[in-house]
């Protein structure tokens, strides 16, 4: 079956072996916390798979990476969104480092060796569970203290909680005005005063470890502190323009993968060679292309809110192809599928899952609108 061929072969050139590691397992175990699904893909070298090649990773660009993430995404719902947010921080670190110096690098530099060669996992806070609250506004508050910085609160959701070695989180940074700013905390994970809880209440995509992390007067040396441009105003500055761009990519691609899985299941279904393929896939790959034509821009175009517009575009043109494309996919494979297995059901409302990430389409209405009259890009 040629179908997810060019993602599988991607995925087989940058974590061998992970494909047949996964496939040792049924789905709703992958699913579970602690999911075995987590330490294959350390196994397989899936950590570094951002981490530029003169750093010891596998140096993947973006086409590369979405391909991977797709490929993930039809193997293990969980591990693909568990590990956008992985990579993600991973992109933020190699962005800060070239920032930081011109030539790659900054303090990240020896950090971004150990994520490769130690194949350590970083988890990524922003969301703090208020509905409604703008992710570019940490509530969070991180203050200055005798030259350390120390940092109080809560972050929940956060995947990977229970694997992570180290966290990057939003917060509040106060500089010498008194004005606010976003900054992104690099916080190993063994440090004093981090604490998991439980949060995640539901068993779709628990395998993803998304639960809560109490951070208690956590102390920091002032360098693992990055400050951003971003204040109130939630324009994203250079260092989160790049983020939300390499995380709406990946976050598309894995979803993408999710809802493939389940097309997968019809097109592979008893007498289906016969019938017409397309309601299963024309939608899916159309997405995926879109994903793709983002990922090749940020290869050769400037990375400005434009393009992250359009990525933004492939995403939500995702979810409706997603929603579209998984209630055909069930009504295909029927009733006595559905009641004899709880797969095809779990991966439709694991698919589902891309709607609820940051930011959404409900909460840029507003800004996407300011844009196409002229005004900068706003988040939420
Ligand atoms: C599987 C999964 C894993 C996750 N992992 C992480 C993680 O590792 N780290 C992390 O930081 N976060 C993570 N998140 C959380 C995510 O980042 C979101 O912050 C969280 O799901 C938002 O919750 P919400 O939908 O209730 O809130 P909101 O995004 O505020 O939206 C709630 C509803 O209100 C609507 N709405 C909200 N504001 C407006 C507005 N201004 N105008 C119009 N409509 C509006 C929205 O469209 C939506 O329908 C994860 C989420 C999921 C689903």
């Amino acid at each position: 079956m040629n179908f997810l061929h060019q993602e599988r072969s991607a995925l087989q050139t940058f974590m061998p072996g992970l494909d047949a590691s996964l496939a040792r397992y049924p789905l709703a175990e992958l699913e579970r916390a602690p999911s075995p699904a987590i330490p294959a893909f350390r196994e397989a070298g899936g950590p570094g798979l951002l981490v530029p090649a003169r750093h010891g990773g596998a140096g993947a660009g973006p086409l590369e990476a979405v391909r991977v993430q797709r490929a993930v995404g039809a193997l293990c719902p969980s591990l693909a969104v568990a590990t956008t947010m992985h990579h993600f921080s991973i992109a933020g670190l190699v962005q800060a480092a070239a920032h930081a110096t011109g030539d790659g690098d900054g303090p990240e530099a020896p950090l971004l060796e150990a994520v490769a060669k130690d194949g350590l996992l970083v988890a990524s806070g922003f969301a703090e569970g208020n509905t409604g609250q703008n992710i570019l506004r940490p509530h969070i508050t991180a203050e200055r203290r005798g030259g350390r910085v120390v940092v109080n609160g809560s972050k929940m959701p956060c995947s990977l909680s229970r694997s992570m070695d180290l966290l990057t989180a939003s917060v509040a940074l106060a500089d010498e005005t008194g004005t606010e700013r976003l900054a992104i905390a690099l916080i190993p994970a063994k440090t004093p005063g981090v604490e998991v809880r439980p949060f995640w209440g539901t068993p779709v995509l628990a395998g993803a470890e998304s639960d809560r992390v109490v951070l208690t007067d956590v102390e920091l040396d002032p360098e693992m502190v990055l400050v951003t441009e971003v204040t109130a105003d939630a324009v994203p500055d250079a260092l989160n323009t790049a983020g939300f761009l390499w995380f709406e990519l990946l976050l598309t691609a894995g979803y993408l993968g999710v809802a493939s899985a389940l097309a997968a299941r019809v097109l592979e279904r008893p007498g289906a060679a016969d019938t017409d393929p397309t309601p299963f896939t024309v939608g899916l790959d159309a997405a995926m292309l879109a994903v793709e034509a983002v990922a090749r821009a940020m290869e050769a175009e400037e990375w400005d809110d434009t393009l992250l517009v359009s990525a933004l575009t492939a995403r939500y043109a995702a979810q409706d192809a997603i929603a579209r494309t998984t209630r055909d996919c069930l009504a295909a494979l029927g009733g006595m599928a559905f009641i004899s297995s709880p797969d095809g059901a779990y991966l439709a409302s694991a698919a589902t899952g891309l709607t609820f990430h940051p930011p959404s389409r409900a909460r840029m209405a507003g800004p996407l609108r300011g844009f196409l009259d002229g005004a900068p890009l706003r988040i939420g």
